[in-house]
């Protein structure tokens, strides 16, 4: 009795290791996959969160505004980080930039809603910036003060190497299905968000001051600060773009530091609105 009793246990307990071990690898090989998707998304989201804030901090505020002025390693680790994770030529993107703001909502902005449709913008952005941006005419009337030094001309204007180094950084550190899924995830991520800034940013939202563009919150956070574009149409010399107390600019939480550590200068300290711009409506 006691045998067959002893028996019965270990033959239940070996069944029960065996489910055990069956369930466990299911677990393993589910954990790791979904680990390697998280891990890949994650990633794909900070390298567009650190492209945005070179994008929203160097090229726009910086370098098309004059809003703040850089100190050398500044200025290089921004070119860098532009150039590994988007291939913009700074020059271009500043050129298209003020063009825009010279011809905002006519027919000859580069990517106006009211001409084009917001959905049109937001869909084909990449398409209008790419036919301006190649506009060497353009780039020379508008960002003349940007011409390419010997750096552009060795590196910095070859967008596919620059975009091709960055993935090859990726495949090196996370190996070459993460840094996929993460370089897919950062470029669509990067194109829809900054393509809405042009699109959505200038029909759905509030409009506190009077101009065509529109302050939306939720499109500062996903673009470090450019969802107040109200805001920056208004003031466009301001090198920090929210302008009421709850409003949150994650490019200004950057700037601020880089001011402390000397390696940025803002230049106005104080609001300075265009003549143009009247409040529609008390801000706070
Ligand atoms: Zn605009
Ligand atoms: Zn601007």
């Amino acid at each position: 009795m006691l045998s067959e009793f002893l028996d019965s246990l270990f033959v239940s307990s070996l069944d029960a290791f065996g489910a055990f071990a069956i369930f466990g690898k299911v677990i393993t090989f589910d954990v790791a996959w979904y680990f390697s998707l998280v891990i890949a998304i994650a990633l794909g989201g900070l390298i567009t969160t650190v492209a945005n804030l070179a994008t929203t901090v160097y090229l726009h505020r910086g370098l098309s505004h004059k809003a703040l002025t850089f100190s050398k390693p500044a200025h290089g680790a921004f070119r860098t980080v532009l150039w590994l994770t988007t291939g913009i030529r700074p020059r271009q993107w500043v050129a298209v930039h003020r063009k825009h703001h010279a011809h905002t909502d006519t027919p000859d902005d580069p990517h106006s809603p009211a001409i084009h449709g917001w959905w049109n913008v937001q869909v084909k952005n990449y398409v209008m910036y790419r036919r301006v941006a190649r506009d060497e005419a353009n780039t020379e009337r508008f960002a003349r003060d940007l011409s390419p030094d010997r750096l552009d001309k060795a590196l910095f204007d070859h967008a596919l190497l620059g975009l091709g180094t960055g993935i090859a950084v990726l495949v090196v550190l996370f190996g070459p299905v993460v840094a996929v899924i993460a370089a897919a995830v950062h470029l669509s991520y990067y194109i829809a968000a900054n393509s809405a800034v042009n699109a959505i940013g200038h029909h759905f939202g509030r409009r506190p001051y009077d101009n065509s563009a529109t302050n939306l919150q939720w499109l500062a956070f996903l673009t470090a600060g450019e969802g107040f574009h109200n805001n920056h149409h208004a003031a466009p010399t301001s090198a920090k773009l929210a302008h009421r107390w709850y409003e949150i600019d994650l490019g200004w939480l950057l700037i601020k530091p880089m001011t402390w550590l000397r390696l940025a200068q803002v230049r106005l300290d104080e609001l300075r609105l265009v003549s143009s711009s009247r409040r529609s409506t008390q801000p706070g």
